[in-house]
């Protein structure tokens, strides 16, 4: 609908407004990007658009980095460990062979080429996983988990 999509041409950002508005560099959002954290729209000229949750999210890095002192493969290795297979319908089969259930080094979406079909074809902004794990708060709860976990078997 052209209505539809002017609207959200107007939501979109480019990546050097989501910059500014942030107060980093251009190059930390790409960094972010390349290491899998993000996953900005592209347009068929390849240009980066970012919408409001993405600047939440990418806030939200900001603020595991700053204040929880984690680093891009820490947050890399938490968005590993969501566990995609409760949110897709994949089968017990499915589960025996993806990657994203067998390696905890990426997020699933950025291993997108080495998984079963579902996912290789699947628009991963889409997806109700990237979705879920893009946010703070979600993020947070399986951090405090693991490091509650980690806890009960030091003591
Ligand atoms: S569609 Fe993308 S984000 Fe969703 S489970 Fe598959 S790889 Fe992960």
């Amino acid at each position: 609908m052209e209505g539809e999509s002017e609207h959200n041409e107007q939501r979109a950002m480019k990546i050097g407004q989501v910059a500014r508005e942030l107060n980093i560099s251009v190059e930390t959002i790409r960094m972010y990007e390349t290491a899998g954290l993000i996953l900005p729209e592209k347009t068929g000229s390849g240009q980066r658009l970012f919408d409001v949750n993405d600047v939440f999210w990418l806030n939200c890095i900001r603020r595991l980095i700053k204040e929880q002192g984690m680093n891009l493969e820490g947050i890399r290795r938490l968005l590993a460990l969501m566990p995609c297979w409760n949110i897709k319908p994949c089968t017990a089969k499915d589960q025996q062979i993806c990657p994203a259930v067998l390696k905890a080094e990426q997020p699933c979406w950025a291993m997108k080429e080495q998984l079963p079909p579902i996912c290789k074809t699947a628009n991963c902004r889409e997806c109700a996983v990237y979705q879920s794990a893009s946010k703070c708060t979600n993020l947070k709860t399986l951090l405090y988990g693991i490091r509650k976990r980690a806890m009960a078997l030091t003591f």
